[in-house]
């Protein structure tokens, strides 16, 4: 496996589960990595009615519901309070219509009982909320799954795959290591491009989110006009930008401000409470769905293209990647993740 972030991690574990013999090559510390920022929201409901560019909310409710699962194996608790909007009245009202004609389960709020769920927001008047969406904490997702991955066996390297030829990878310092097949998932690196030439067409998408960790705020995830709140047990978390083509690290002061203004128009503690500003790099396909099953290069499989959604997409691409290596019937997700309409001219 080229890459420990979620996506490489949870597909080793899966894997190891099924009784294969996995090596996690991965040259960055654990967590230093998309994975490492991201929010940890697990969220068909909003993620379908927010971003245009994942609307199949088959898809994202049934990688959510394996969750329960791989949570518990892992020890992990999944935060369940939902996740709660808070717009002008003919936004909200926009948003129940949409939630309605697609069946997804959204409440409108009375002002008391938004206040009641998230006594911090400065107005909760026209609230909505739906209980679709949930919540892991990615740190302590880290840890478990690398405890797990301790227990499993799985040989965790601190290297890059630089290349693959039959029968073996190739490793930066030199080292070779034998394995009958290469999963790529190195987010948004295209250093496996020669190896598989569909990674090409991976997008990066640079994101920022600001984390506060003396703000402790009770309730569901909040959504608000450019921005979501995340009340965790490490203080809130607060994001993030979108920024499509952009592959650097680099804080960028404007995008901070613009996080960091559009929560205090929630609660005036975001413009005085000190925070750690970071930023991370998804990778993307431009059709918005990843790239997951057999490369064009034999035994070479890539597990790429999470976009905004690599944890909670990250057990249903697993089951994919796990069908795909045992030569199981393909299911409709791998008909729609098949890298190969990366090799196809649109
Ligand atoms: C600000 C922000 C907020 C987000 N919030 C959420 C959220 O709330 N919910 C959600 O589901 N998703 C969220 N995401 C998206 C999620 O973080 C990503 O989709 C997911 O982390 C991608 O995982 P990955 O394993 O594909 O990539 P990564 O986490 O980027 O891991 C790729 C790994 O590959 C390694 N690598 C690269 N090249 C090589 C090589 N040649 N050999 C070996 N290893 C290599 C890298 O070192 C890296 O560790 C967020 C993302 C950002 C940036």
């Amino acid at each position: 496996m080229a890459g420990g972030g979620v996506f490489g991690a949870v597909v080793s574990i899966v894997l190891a589960r099924y009784g294969m013999t996995i090596t996690i090559a991965d040259p960055r510390g654990l967590g230093e990595n998309a994975s490492g920022v991201a929010a940890g929201m697990l969220a068909p409901a909003f993620e379908c009615l927010l971003d245009p560019c994942t609307p199949n909310l088959a898809l994202l409710r049934e990688a959510r519901n394996l969750w329960p699962d791989l949570a518990a194996y892992l020890g992990l608790t999944i935060d369940t309070a939902g996740a709660m909007a808070v717009a002008e009245p003919c936004v909200t009202n926009g948003w129940m219509a949409a939630a309605e004609v697609r069946g997804i389960d959204m409440r409108r709020l009375s002002e008391a009982s938004a206040r009641a769920m998230s006594p911090w927001l400065g107005s909760a008047a026209s609230a909505i909320w739906t209980p679709e969406d949930w919540r892991i904490d990615p740190k302590d997702a880290l840890w478990a799954i690398r405890r797990r991955a301790r227990e499993l066996g799985i040989n965790w390297v601190n290297s890059s795959v630089e290349a693959f030829v039959p029968g073996q990878a190739l490793l930066i310092d030199g080292s070779r290591l034998d394995c009958d097949a290469l999963v790529i998932a190195t987010g948004n690196s295209l250093s496996l491009v020669k190896t598989a030439p569909e990674l090409a067409t991976i997008v990066p998408i640079k994101g920022h989110i600001l984390r506060f960790p003396g703000l402790m705020l009770d309730g569901p995830v909040v959504r608000k006009a450019g921005v979501y709140i995340c009340p965790t047990s490490r203080g809130a978390v607060v994001g993030s930008t979108m920024e499509p083509g952009r592959d650097d690290l680099i804080v960028d002061p404007a995008a901070v401000e613009s996080i960091r203004m559009a929560a205090g128009a929630a609660t005036h503690d975001f413009l005085s409470a000190a925070f750690e500003a970071r930023t991370g790099v998804r990778s993307a396909m431009p059709d918005g769905l990843p790239l997951v099953g057999p490369s064009r290069t034999k035994d070479v499989w890539l597990l790429v293209g999470a976009r905004r959604n690599g944890w909670l997409l990250a057990p249903l691409v697993a089951r994919v990647i796990a069908d795909g290596l045992a030569d199981a019937p393909r299911s409709t997700w791998a008909e729609l993740f098949d890298p190969d309409r990366a090799m196809t001219p649109v």
